[in-house]
């Protein structure tokens, strides 16, 4: 079969591997596996919502209300923006697609940084625009303004917190990128892990509202993270009208479902479930950070809700990621980002006991 040419050069995104892979090659029992591969919420379901799930079981077979009023009043009150400034799509990766389609085209290009969020290569690719990375793994705003002057990119993404390493951008250093790009680039700050880095240090937050008066620069939250409904496939957009009206050209109808839009409404309304979340990981990844020191890994500072191991030249990140995985730990390898390091996202303390318990035995 003949596809579009563009896609020759696409490697298919990895995913974090599920337990049932675990379970299934290695005979480690369900119960025994530690997920910690995907930054998912380690508190679980928060239970108002899935309370909130189970009674919307019998309107499975309603379309969900396709202008998503009350999702969209819910962010715009959290927010202080205006519901025409919002769009939301299944997952914040939605948002991202619809905005490389409304954006590219063959011959465009976008520009980020040397280690990032993966999605962000293959959206672009798929349209035929060619990908530029500045040479550093982390966010420097030096190298974003150079770049940005000689190649005048069409999209420039700014992750931060980013994924996969953990860095963020302050938000003077953001507001020095956004004031530096041409009119007609589009910057795209991705804020899935921001909860975490406005919680670690205030000057990390982006708000939406410090964005709007932008006519080229768009926000995207997502669900998904500290709100823990990754299986529910929620995320958002926040920008002037214009970006949203034109994003709005390329969703197509009731794009998440009625038990997703039900679900996001009461996660959006429920703070102390998000406080819980911030407050254990800020005590499970001081662990991470005085184990990472008590065997001389070097780690990344992390904004994020997981730590990012870099092992240089003293071992192989792939082995150690298959070591744990035997042992039913899962966590991402970063080799295909081009980094010797694996990034674990913070468990539970009992799924972190596991991990440091498993992993010494690894080292020693
Ligand atoms: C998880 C993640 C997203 C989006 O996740 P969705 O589940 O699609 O909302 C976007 N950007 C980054 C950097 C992420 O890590």
């Amino acid at each position: 079969m003949k596809f579009n040419p563009f896609l020759e050069d696409i490697k298919v995104y990895e995913a974090g591997k599920p337990i049932e892979l675990v379970v299934r090659e290695f005979g480690v029992k369900p119960e025994e596996v530690v997920k910690l591969a995907s930054n998912e919420n380690p508190l679980g379901t928060n239970p108002a919502v899935a309370k909130v799930i189970c009674a919307h079981a019998d309107k499975a077979h309603l379309y969900p209300d396709d202008s998503m009023y009350e999702l969209k009043a819910s962010l715009s009150e959290k927010y202080a923006v205006d519901e025409t400034e919002i769009i939301i799509g299944a997952g914040s990766d939605q948002i991202l697609e619809f905005l490389s389609r409304a954006k590219l085209r063959e011959g465009a290009s976008v520009l980020m940084s040397q280690v990032t969020f993966a999605m962000y290569e293959i959206y672009a690719k798929q349209v035929g625009a060619k990908v530029l990375r500045t040479p550093s793994y982390e966010h420097r705003v030096d190298e974003f303004v150079e770049m940005m002057e000689a190649h005048h990119p069409d999209i420039v993404y700014l992750c931060t917190p980013n994924n996969p390493t953990g860095d963020a951008i302050s938000k003077k250093d953001v507001m020095e990128i956004i004031d530096a790009a041409d009119p007609d680039t589009l910057v795209v700050i991705d804020g899935a892990y921001m909860e975490y880095a406005a919680a670690k240090d205030p000057q990390y937050l982006i708000e939406p509202k410090d964005i709007l008066q932008y006519d080229n620069v768009i926000y995207l939250g997502t669900f998904s993270k500290a709100y823990g409904l990754g299986g529910m496939r929620v995320g958002y957009g926040i920008a002037n009208k214009e970006i949203i009206q034109g994003l709005y050209k390329m969703r197509p109808p009731f794009n998440i479902s009625t038990l997703s839009l039900a679900a996001a409404i009461e996660a959006s309304r429920d703070e102390v479930f998000l406080e819980k979340s911030i407050a254990l990981h800020q005590e499970q990844i001081l662990r991470y950070e005085a184990f990472a020191q008590e065997y001389g890994i070097e780690t990344i500072d992390s904004y994020t809700n997981f730590i990012t191991y870099l092992f240089g030249d003293t071992r192989d990140a792939s082995k150690v990621a298959d070591a744990l995985l035997r042992k039913g730990v899962i966590v991402r390898n970063l080799a295909s980002y081009g980094l010797n390091a694996i990034r674990i996202t913070v468990g539970t303390q009992a799924q972190n006991d596991r991990f440091f318990a498993l992993f010494s035995e690894e080292l020693t």
